[in-house]
């Protein structure tokens, strides 16, 4: 392969990433530099929510391009109100905050709760999170997080961050003392291998959080934004969060993130939050364009039908391969594979011929599905086939 054109050894070394350089994509479709097409069941992390190369994203950010690309933080522009007010519009909260990812916007309700404490709770800081939860890769962001090894890797941790065990209210309550200012939760663990928390435990942690005066605060950075087949993933459970975080599939592919709570928690003041990109109207129009198409009438309906669709025809494999079933919600989904073949699997999807698949295997005995939203059953059924030729190899 000739990497002349990619200077690749310039970059630093972070992760181990296959020899192809991505150059195109189109819908569920993606492109290398050899011309090799790939079905991309990853979309960027469950980030492109209307697949590669959107055409009412393509038309947004190249109007705005040609207007405005950044007026400074300080002033106010047109797409971020218009967005604000599209969440606004189609959520529980009253008051958005944009941010440029997920971490950022974390960080954001953490600073939130903590000021919401100082003012309200007596400096109470402690915010309980989950075991296996990913809050993203900022000191606080990684200290919230339940994953196992983050707790050394850049030690020492932010303090404040208690961890009970998702699904047990018990070790929730347990943890609950003078100091907890919020409890914060994915309602989907998606990197720890989607696992939803239940009907039943979010409404029994709404009414906890109620009963000791304490934030609930929901990371929907993956599962909101239609991805769970409704606008946001806390809508499954009948409660209303007090503060809740978008990421990836807001933005669709651009760096966008918000953070979003209820008027009386939106305890800010002048300096106390900020950021040079916040707001940037180039990616909150882009912003404008997805919200705007998920939430057209009929979309969100197609995202779960589709998830039923994924569902029954993953359902459907692992009784014919003996794996343990599937979970998640809408198009968010992971096959339980019972043994430690996910990665094998992910390798061998990639490398295949003469079509390639782009699967994620969140943890080595699953694999995790995040097609676009608007995938079609006929690239499920395509996907299905793929895996299934894998699978005979094995
Ligand atoms: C990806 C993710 C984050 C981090 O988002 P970044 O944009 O990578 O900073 C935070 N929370 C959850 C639930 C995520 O899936």
């Amino acid at each position: 392969m000739n990497f002349n054109e990619y200077p690749i050894e310039s970059l630093m070394y972070i992760t181990n990433r296959p020899e192809i350089v991505f150059t195109h994509g189109k819908g569920s479709w993606l492109y290398d530099n050899n011309g090799k097409r790939y079905l991309d069941f990853i979309q960027g992390w469950a980030v492109n929510s209307l697949g590669h190369c959107n055409d009412g994203m393509i038309e947004a950010l190249n109007k705005q391009a040609q207007l405005l690309l950044n007026p400074s933080p300080a002033f106010y522009n047109g797409p971020m109100a218009q967005l604000a007010g599209l969440l606004t519009q189609h959520s529980c909260f009253d008051k958005v905050f944009f941010a440029n990812s997920g971490a950022e916007a974390n960080e954001g309700a953490i600073k939130l709760a903590r000021k919401w404490g100082k003012k309200f709770r007596d400096g109470a800081f402690e915010i309980i999170t989950f075991d296996h939860s990913f809050h993203g890769r900022t000191l606080a962001t990684m200290s919230a997080s339940g994953k196992p090894g983050w707790d050394t890797i850049y030690a020492p941790q932010v303090p404040g961050f208690p961890k009970a065990d998702l699904n047990d209210i018990a070790s929730v309550e347990k943890l609950i003392n003078a100091k907890t200012v919020a409890v914060m939760l994915e309602p989907i663990q998606g990197e720890g291998g989607v696992i939803p928390a239940t009907r039943e435990f979010m409404q029994q942690l709404r009414a906890l959080t109620k009963q000791h005066n304490l934030l609930l605060i929901v990371d929907e950075v993956q599962s909101g934004c239609g991805r769970a087949g409704t606008l946001f993933a806390y809508e499954l459970s009948g409660i209303e969060p007090d503060i809740m975080t978008l990421g990836k599939g807001i933005g669709g592919g651009v760096p966008l993130a918000a953070l979003l709570a209820k008027a009386d928690i939106a305890v800010f003041e002048p300096g106390d939050q900020g950021g040079t990109y916040n707001g940037n109207p180039l990616m909150t129009a882009v912003g404008y364009s997805v919200i705007s198409q998920l939430t057209a009438p009929g979309f969100l309906e197609g995202v779960r039908a589709r998830g039923e669709y994924l569902r029954a025809k993953l359902l459907e494999l692992s009784e014919e391969r003996g794996f343990e079933g599937e979970r998640g919600e809408g198009l968010l989904r992971a096959l339980l594979l019972g043994k430690d073949i996910g990665n094998q699997i992910v390798e061998r999807a990639r490398v295949m011929q003469p079509d390639g698949l782009l699967l994620n295997a969140a943890r080595p005995n699953l694999l995790r599905f995040m097609p676009a939203l608007n995938v079609t059953n006929e690239e499920i059924d395509q996907m299905m086939a793929m895996l299934r030729s894998i699978l005979d190899t094995l």
